[in-house]
């Protein structure tokens, strides 16, 4: 057998997932056997992309040392050659929560509150400390072996600092096409805090539904759907549900359902107990 790269403390195992500027390994850390996540960023491939440079990743070392939450992937350490960067941070064993709704069709509408709580419980946590994830999908919230989702990828997330240096909104367009609220796709500016609230209506419609609210092969048609705003949720959808969806998923930032009013909804607070969102 071939013998596994070290780096490090580190032996590195499996690819774990590829995204548009890393690769995620499965790692062991040898003297205590205990598995981790590695995400290595190649920096050249970064500027030469979109020419962020180390900024975008000190920013993301940043924010993500400051979280420290039951829904939020750990990171454990940063470490750095001239040429990459590595992340070293919790192995979340039981993959994408996208692989679980695919597997699966469809969530339960039980289920599917149960990620929501503790998706709006992560999120309530970021924003309280004034961090926008910016691109909340299933892709990149993960599953931990007891059932429980770990928010990750802060790769694209935003701080006040960043937004209190522009108008007090903000300007990139960022994230992925599908959970991309209508108002990033216009050049006004837009509120971290409500665009992350759309995704996470979209991330509910798609546990629930098992496919999304506004989709076309062509993305400049999709973008219409999503500027539209009209949606049709399935036959099997309770009223309750709908409800809550037609108001996270209204295209209008300024009436949206904001996290506050969110953990006051009835539909919401089923069950909610051991969840707290004291900040
Ligand atoms: P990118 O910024 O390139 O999208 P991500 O941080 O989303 O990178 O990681 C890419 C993929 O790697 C994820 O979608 C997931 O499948 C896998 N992955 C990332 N972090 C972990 C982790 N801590 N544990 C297990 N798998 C992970
Ligand atoms: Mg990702």
């Amino acid at each position: 057998m071939p013998e596994k790269p070290i780096f490090g403390k580190y032996e590195l195992g499996k690819v774990l997932g590829c995204g548009a500027f890393a690769k995620v390994y499965h790692a062991r850390e040898i003297n205590s056997g205990k598995s981790v996540a590695i995400k290595v960023i190649n920096k050249s491939n970064i500027s030469n992309t979109n020419g962020l440079s180390d900024k975008r990743i000190e920013r993301e070392v940043s924010i993500m040392r400051q979280l420290q939450h039951p829904y939020i992937v750990r990171l454990h350490e940063v470490l750095a050659t001239k040429t990459k960067i590595y992340f070293v941070m919790d192995y979340v064993k039981g993959g994408e929560l996208f692989t679980q709704i695919a597997n699966k069709g469809r969530f339960s509408e039980d289920l599917s509150r149960k990620c929501f709580q503790q998706l709006i419980s992560a999120v309530n946590y970021c924003h309280s400390r004034g961090i926008y994830h910016r691109d909340l999908k299933p892709e990149n919230i993960l599953i931990d072996e007891n059932g429980d989702l770990k928010v990750s990828d802060f790769g694209l997330s935003a701080t006040t600092d960043q937004i209190q240096s522009f108008d007090g909104l903000l300007h990139t367009v960022c994230g992925s096409p599908a959970y991309v609220a209508p108002e990033v796709l216009t050049i006004k500016g837009y509120d971290g805090a409500k665009t992350d609230v759309w995704s996470c209506g979209i991330i509910l419609y798609v546990m629930i539904a098992g496919y999304f609210p506004f989709y076309d092969q062509n993305l400049m048609l999709m973008y219409k759907k999503i500027y539209k705003g009209e949606f049709r949720c399935p036959k099997w959808t309770s009223p309750d549900v709908k409800r809550i969806l037609s108001r996270l998923l209204d295209i209008n930032p300024e009436t949206r359902i904001t996290i506050e009013e969110i953990i006051k909804d009835p539909w919401f607070r089923k069950g909610l107990k051991f969840i707290k969102f004291s900040e």
